[in-house]
């Protein structure tokens, strides 16, 4: 792991622009929306890992048609980014065992995207919350530290 400042706008500008396609797939709308550059010490391509895994859950999650709502905030100390998708949801029993290595609920799942997703965000001492609710949706929240501004 490599800790360098790195532009998590940038970050999610390549990977909403990656994931573009995955969600035209399902005639799906991915919408990113943020107020510019927002610096955090970090592995880009780890991070990039993190919205990758979160993006694909929610493609899968979500029917035709449906939503991808990426937001970028700077909120005080932290760097907040919210994927939320109108998706199937997530049971709350389900819930309780998100990130524990090979959990999934898919026939064809590895149950390693979301602990993944985990471990990056530890070692870059964030953290990530989720907010689901049955047949609405899914919001994961993830925070990082912003980068202290070397001036
Ligand atoms: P996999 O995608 O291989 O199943 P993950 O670790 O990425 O493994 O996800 C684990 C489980 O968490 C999924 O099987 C699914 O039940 C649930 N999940 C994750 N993200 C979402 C989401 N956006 N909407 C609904 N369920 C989700
Ligand atoms: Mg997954």
């Amino acid at each position: 792991l490599s800790l360098q400042p790195v532009d998590l706008d940038q970050i999610l500008q390549d990977v909403t622009l990656f994931m573009q396609s995955q969600a035209i797939n399902k005639n799906a709308v991915l919408d990113y929306q943020s107020q510019g550059s927002c610096m955090v010490l970090g592995d880009a391509n780890q991070l990039k890992q993190v919205w990758i895994n979160l993006l694909r859950n929610a493609v899968e999650a979500i029917p035709k048609g449906g939503y991808i709502q990426v937001t970028l905030l700077a909120a005080g100390e932290e760097a907040v980014v919210i994927v939320r998708d109108n998706g199937a949801g997530i049971a709350p029993d389900a819930l309780k065992k998100l990130g524990t290595p090979f959990f999934t609920t898919k026939e064809k799942g590895t149950g390693l995207g979301l602990s993944v997703c985990y471990a990056i965000i530890h070692e870059h001492r964030g953290r990530i919350q989720v907010e689901s609710s049955l047949g609405q949706g899914t919001a994961f929240i993830v925070r990082l530290p912003r980068e202290e501004n070397p001036s």
